[in-house]
Formats: C-alpha cells, structure tokens, sequence
C-alpha cells in the first residue's frame, strides 16, 4: 500500500494503543498443533519446489486469505477471535500480519509491543492449523531493527510448519535498486533467519512497491525455500504488471500474492471487479496464493470491514462491498456455499 508512507506521519497523532491483545496471554491455550483436517495438519511444513509452493508431501498449495491492516492502527485485529472468526466464518486459509515498522509508533520503537501483536496472530493461526505470513510492513531499509525482530520470531516460532516470513513488504521504486538496495537486505534477513529456522519459507520484496519480481528473477537471492511477493491493486495495475509476473514465473520464481485490492494503489476509489477477475484468474491459472488488503474498519474502500466494526461475530451488515466479495470468494473457493 502506497499511501501511507505519508499517512503515517499524519495520523501518528490519532494512532491507538495499549488495547492489543498480547503473546502472552495466548501461550497458555497454545501447544502448536494443528486441529484434524486443517490446511496445517493436510499440508504440513511448505517448501518451494520448481518455482511452487508446495506441502509436506510434494503437492502444490494455494493458500487464500486475508491481510490485517498496518499494526500501530486497528490493533483489535491482531486478536484470537479475528483470527477464529476469519478462519470458521470466512474460510481462509492464510493470514497475514503486516507489522508496522515505518514511522514513530511503529516496530521501530516498540518492540515488545509488536512482539506480541505477531506472537498473538502466529499462535492464533498455529491453534487454527492455517498459514501465517509474518509482514516486517516497510517501505524503507530497517536492517537493523528487522534483523533482531525477524530473528525473535525464528527463536520462538521458527519450529512451526505454519509460519511464513515476509522481510520487506514494499521497498519504493525512485533511487531503489534491486541488485544494489534490496537482494543485499534480503540476504542479510535470510542468513539471519536460516541460522535459527533452516527451512520455513521466505517471501521476498521487490522494488516499486513489489512489483519488480522480473527484475529480480534476473538476479535472485541464493537459498532454499524462497519466493517473492508480488502486490498489486485491481484499479491501477493491470496486463503490464501481470507481464512481469509471467516473465518471472518463467524465469523460475515462485510467487505468492501476499497483497493486493480491488480498487486503486492508494487503497481507496472505486472496485475493478472487471480488473480483479482478471488478477483471480491468472493466479489461479498459475497456483499463485493470495491475501486480500486489509482487515480493517478504516473510512476507505479496501477495508473490509465498515467503522467501528468489533474484533469478530461479524454480521453482513458490517462488511463493506469488498469484505463481502472477498468472504464470498474466500468461502466458494474453500467449496462452502453462500449463507
Ligand atoms: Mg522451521
């Protein structure tokens, strides 16, 4: 999302806090294993195999699910019940938890805070049996502090068959180079990670806003079980972007969709759903997982959720055209009906 680069800094002021569920509190009900019949206990640890995503037994998975919004705001999210909610009502396979770390009020400066707030989504997920993608949510070079929080998670969840790591959300285009700014970072973060978790599947990001995955098909980071995200949003990005994604697939990479709208790149505007058929149908047509922008109740039209709508219990009365479109897209390619 590229708006809130800006957005940040304008509404550091309106941000919430001290309302997040914490890690801790989960610990006691939470023993890492995966409930029968799960997509965790059917699929088991993922891995990459020839440019796919595939489970324990060789298999191609497709995860589909849902982003939660930027973690400094809408913290209510980053709950047990959500997570519960999305899993029993909406079907989803995968969440993701996109960890600020741009800005005051951000992972930057409170650690322990969005320790928590990961640990919370991970072991809501692991208690579910569903993937997580765990988000260090930038649009610029953290190195540091993305380090020590990327390897905090390794430590406690790395031994985890359902954590997925996502070191750099979205690096920005102007002055960014994929070869000179980004794969450096990238292996900085996987060396990291790999000497505390050998195996769990990372997701690399691209420059503009994670869109240059031809680029780095060119030139990609060495190592085992590595993909890259490609975002888009319906309203703004269209054939062009997807010939980017086809030159990478056939370069070889593995994608997967960590991020993407209906409408436009600033997260507002009106839906495409001509545009978004035309996304859903090429990443289904190439396996490529998916998890819609965002979980949230903010005043714009990616949200799914409308204001003030709770952490769960969800009626269709709270739900924005996109949160209904994307629960019914959720619960029909899970193979559940409409209710
Ligand atoms: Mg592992």
């Amino acid at each position: 999302m590229i708006r809130f680069i800006g957005g940040i800094l304008a509404a550091g002021a309106l941000a919430l806090s001290g309302c997040a569920a914490t890690g801790t509190e989960m610990q006691a009900s939470f023993d890492g294993s995966a409930p029968e019949g799960s997509p965790v206990a059917l699929n088991g640890a993922l891995s990459i195999a020839d440019g796919r995503l595939v489970g324990e037994h060789g298999d191609p998975v497709t995860l589909r699910g849902m982003s939660l919004f930027w973690s400094q705001w809408g913290p209510q999210y980053y709950s047990r019940e959500t997570v519960d909610w999305l899993v029993d009502d909406w079907k989803v396979t995968a969440i993701r938890a996109s960890i600020a770390a741009e800005g005051q009020d951000s992972a930057l400066n409170h650690f322990d805070r969005e320790i928590a707030k990961a640990s919370t989504v991970i072991e809501a997920a692991a208690a579910n049996g569903i993937y997580v993608v765990l988000d260090w949510h930038a649009h610029r070079n953290h190195p540091e502090e993305a380090e020590r929080f990327l390897t905090e998670i390794a430590r406690r969840y790395g031994d985890l068959p359902n954590l997925i790591y996502e070191p750099f959300n979205e690096p920005l285009r102007d002055n960014v180079d994929w070869s000179r700014d980004v794969k450096p970072y990238h292996e900085r973060m996987v060396a990291a990670i790999r000497a505390i978790d050998p195996d769990n599947v990372i997701i690399l990001g691209t420059p503009s806003w994670s869109q240059d995955v031809d680029i780095a098909a060119q030139d990609p980071v060495e190592g085992e079980n590595l993909g890259y995200t490609l975002h888009y949003y319906a309203g703004t990005h269209k054939e062009k972007l997807r010939a980017k994604g086809d030159a990478a697939i056939g370069a070889g990479l593995a994608l997967m969709i960590t991020e993407f709208g209906l409408v436009n790149a600033d997260g507002d505007g009106p839906l495409d759903m001509e545009s978004s058929q035309s996304w859903w149908d090429w990443a289904e047509a190439n396996g490529i997982s998916w998890m819609n922008w965002s979980i949230s109740d903010r005043d714009e039209s990616s949200a799914a959720l409308k204001p003030g709508t709770p952490p769960a219990g969800w009626r269709a009365e709270d739900l924005t055209e996109s949160g209904t479109i994307l629960r019914s897209r959720l619960r029909a390619t899970a193979g559940f009906a409409e209710e």
